[in-house]
């Protein structure tokens, strides 16, 4: 259920509703809104009723909220949720599209140095890079590891860019939370409860990708695990799914992208390079995923591609992601939007 208070509620109306659902110990979400708050209840609501709230003061109405994801849901928010990332002027989910872009994995100092200068000339916002890998076989390259993180962190200092970087377990998660700008939950680890509820403690922005098996429903579910333990910056990425299909790496489900912005306040992010793995279609399936509506895009590039240690197939070179970024910029205008420009200015990197 969802309190919406009449525009103008007062800080005491406001606590007294928080109060009256947590004396039966049902859980409050309050959502400072543009225009409205909203006070989300969740959890057991045995007891409460939606005429108790009627009829308290500076309330506008009550709402039964039919999802299982409450938080996650248009209904509970209308508006957008904006990222702001801490210490750069970058966010993700107004009417600026981001471009996330580096190597699958970070491989050596010197790579990522050049792959971040790189991207930044190219118009990237934000550098992506493994440093802890989920990698299907025990044997290939499982990431740098600490030394990726600080590497990371060594070429946002070069650069200005924001960082995104994976993190695979729970207990790792305030080491990589100490580089990271943004934390990546990968697509085997989408329902890895624990690791869902670690990130929803702590303060990084999440982009929570889709698991290879996993429904849109399912993917809001597991993000309402992440907003349902306080962390609210979440925003959730389509990388493909596993069909029948055989022609690309996965099924790039781009139906993901409207109905998620339908369904949910958090912003979209596309991911091409695994949604297609192959890097002669990700032009095509980036400039696909703006027009539909996406407010991110997260592109993987390498300066030698053949040689990337992961993902080699779908990464693109240098050049093809500066010809990329200039289509975008194309793309985003026709559907009135822009391509967000790298932030210089970061202000306590
Ligand atoms: C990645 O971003 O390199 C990655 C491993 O992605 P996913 O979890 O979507 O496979
Ligand atoms: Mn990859």
């Amino acid at each position: 259920m969802i309190v919406i208070m009449k525009p103008g509620a007062t800080a005491a109306e406001i606590g007294a509703v928080i109060r009256k659902a947590e004396s039966t110990g049902a859980k409050t979400h309050p959502i400072y809104g543009d225009n409205r708050t909203v006070v989300a209840l969740v959890g057991d609501l045995t007891g409460l009723t939606r005429e108790i709230f009627d009829q308290m003061e500076g309330v506008l109405q009550t709402v039964r909220i039919q999802e299982p994801y409450k938080l996650a849901s248009r209904t509970t928010r209308p508006d957008n949720t904006v990222i702001e990332l801490v210490g750069s002027r970058v966010r993700i989910g107004g009417n600026e599209v981001v471009v996330m872009a580096g190597p699958c994995s970070v491989e050596s100092r010197a790579q990522i140095l050049e792959i971040a200068h790189a991207v930044k000339e190219a118009g990237a916002t934000i550098l992506r890079g493994g440093a802890f890998k989920p990698r299907t076989s025990p044997y290939d390259f499982q990431g740098m590891g600490l030394k990726g993180l600080e590497y990371l962190a060594e070429a946002r200092e070069a650069t200005g860019l924001p960082i995104i970087t994976e993190v695979m377990r729970e207990e790792e998660v305030p080491m990589v939370a100490e580089y990271a700008d943004i934390l990546q939950i990968g697509a085997r680890n989408m329902q890895n409860y624990g690791l869902l509820q670690a990130v929803g403690k702590q303060a990084r922005p999440v982009m929570l990708k889709r698991g290879i098996s996993g429904t849109i429903r399912e993917l809001l579910m597991c993000a309402e695990y992440i907003v349902s333990n306080g962390n609210y910056n979440v925003m959730l990425c389509e990388r493909g799914i596993r069909t029948y299909e055989t022609a690309t790496r996965n099924t790039f489900d781009l139906n993901a992208v409207p109905v998620l912005k339908e369904t949910s306040h958090l912003p979209i992010v596309a991911d091409p390079s695994h949604g297609t793995g192959l890097r002669e279609l990700v032009p095509a399936m980036s400039r696909a995923a703006v027009a539909a509506g996406a407010d991110a895009i997260i592109v993987e590039v390498h300066p030698d591609p053949d040689s990337a240690v992961s993902d080699g197939r779908q990464s693109l070179t240098l050049p093809d992601f500066a010809a990329l970024m200039q289509s975008l910029r194309r793309v985003a205008a026709a559907v009135d939007r822009s391509v967000a420009d790298p932030v210089h200015a970061r202000v306590n990197a």
